[in-house]
């Protein structure tokens, strides 16, 4: 079987798109497919990615104020049914349990595909006072969504999140929660994924089921198609009301809370495939490799590998001691040019090289990832190897982020005539972000979906108020907004 995998190329990224994605996924071994149909297997290097990821999160969260809690699995169904949006989103794609221990339940359980309901049903019985708030959770967890189709990380019947909930005494805070979670993902996403990012409030068509606002991060792909990187929700006090949370005010008065929810998934494991990756494999931001920094030891003669191997050994240790997660490769019988090309598909962003000659002469070949072929080489001495390599990682991360951007920028397009617009999503290739004006009218948003396939992502907060026409109606239009095919 590993033979088999081994022997399979990679399909070229400018040939098939999806292809090139679903082999890297799996010849560089982040998951596999499961016996179940939609489920993946996050195999161990996969699996580190979102660790690495999970935690630097998880403390950008906690410094916003909230806590970590765990929820069950299992909901019973009616809880579902309390919010009435709610539930005409969700219980299309939710499984449902309905025997336990060889008998019937007596309710069904609901597998949970998002857990506003239990973790409102639980703030419910735990605010009371003005005191009380704000309540801010953060759970992390798998959730299941039964998908039709499936594509591993980016749509997957159950996946990794983690989702905050959160009630506040006032609107205007719990507003400032919500948009506080929006810059706490946009910066987590660009900074330490280097992935380039739009962000905004989603149409009405496009919010979370239940939300009365939802503010979104999307990534655009270099195939022209968008992702949704996270979304932050206000929930308004529709939740409030439909599980009666009810809190004193400081005057005494019976108040709902206001509340949001947000949350980002193991599909920004897809977001940083797509965003970096090319034909040789993955290419992996510094800030989330778990191997950083691979060293590979060249000789030919066995009375040269000693010398080699002590250098190397001294290399390692000298980057461990930097805080450099690092890794020697000193596996017997491959060639250099097998293990080169094998971390290279891995992702790994910075190789050190060193053959008996770099012993001789005091130095290491060091090669980037992230810039292909000799441009991408320079040498270091020994006793700077740490220093230098850390300093190149954070070239890399910036790098990465500015190659990625270069890319979603040349596909990011303004359109004024609705034509142009069509032509252009109807095209070869995903089609790009296109910039519009839109009146904001729900049916000039369905014409654009229904005739081009391309879908509101979002409308920019910022909004330099110049005056247009949309696109569709011709009618006066006050913003802009960003409409593409998506994932
Ligand atoms: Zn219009």
């Amino acid at each position: 079987m590993a033979e088999k995998i081994d022997e399979k190329k990679v399909t070229p990224r400018s040939q098939d798109f999806a292809a090139w994605y679903n082999d890297l996924i799996i010849r560089a071994e982040l998951a596999d497919y499961s016996p179940v149909r939609g489920c993946i297997v996050f195999r161990p290097d996969g699996f580190a990615i979102w660790e690495h990821l999970r935690d630097e999160l998880d403390r950008r969260i906690k410094k916003t104020g909230a806590r970590n809690a765990y929820f069950p699995l299992f909901i019973p169904q009616s809880f579902l049914q309390k919010e009435a949006q709610h539930v005409e989103g969700f219980a299309p794609e939710v499984a449902v349990v309905t025997h336990g221990g060889g008998k019937e339940l007596e309710e069904p359980l609901i597998v949970r595909p998002t857990s506003e309901t239990i973790i409102n049903h639980m703030f419910a019985q735990w605010i009371h006072s003005h005191r009380d708030l704000p309540l801010m959770v953060n759970q992390w967890c798998n959730v299941v969504r039964w998908e039709l189709r499936t594509r591993p990380f980016l749509r997957t019947s159950e996946f990794l999140w983690q989702e905050g909930h959160t009630a506040h005494a006032t609107r205007e805070e719990a507003e400032r929660e919500t948009l506080t979670m929006l810059e706490v993902y946009r910066g987590f996403v660009e900074d330490y994924l280097a992935i380039p990012l739009v962000y905004g409030r989603k149409s009405a068509a496009e919010r979370f089921p239940g939300a009365e606002e939802t503010y979104t991060i999307e990534g655009l792909m270099p195939d022209g198609r968008a992702l949704q990187c996270g979304t932050s929700h206000y929930l308004g006090q529709n939740f409030a009301k439909a599980f009666e949370i009810r809190f004193l005010d400081e005057t005494n008065q019976l108040q709902h809370p206001h509340q949001t929810s947000w949350g980002v998934s193991t599909r920004l494991l897809g977001a940083i495939v797509m965003a970096h990756g090319d034909d040789q494999g993955l290419r992996l931001p510094p800030a989330v490799a778990s191997t950083q920094v691979v060293i590979v030891p060249i000789w030919r003669k066995a009375e040269e590998g000693e010398n080699v191997l002590v250098a190397a050994r001294s290399i390692r240790h000298s980057l461990e001691q930097a805080g450099v997660r690092v890794r020697l490769d000193e596996r017997e019988g491959l060639t250099p040019g097998f293990k080169f090309n094998d971390w290279e598909m891995r992702g790994v962003p910075l190789r050190i090289e060193i053959g008996p000659r770099d012993v001789a002469a005091g130095e290491v070949v060091m090669a980037r990832r992230d810039i292909a072929g000799p441009p991408g080489k320079s040498k270091a001495p020994i006793a700077q190897a740490a220093e230098r390599s850390t300093a190149v990682l954070a070239e890399i991360q910036k790098n990465l982020y500015q190659q990625a951007k270069a890319v979603a920028d040349q596909n990011t397009r303004r359109f004024d005539d609705y034509g142009k617009l069509s032509a252009q999503m109807q095209g070869e290739g995903g089609g790009g972000l296109a910039d519009i004006h839109w009146c904001g009218n729900p049916e000039c948003e369905t014409k654009i979906r229904e005739e081009t396939r391309a879908t509101c992502r979002a409308i920019p907060l910022n909004q330099d108020g110049a005056p247009g026409k949309c696109i569709v109606c011709g009618e006066s239009a006050k913003e802009r907004a960003f409409f593409a095919k998506a994932y």
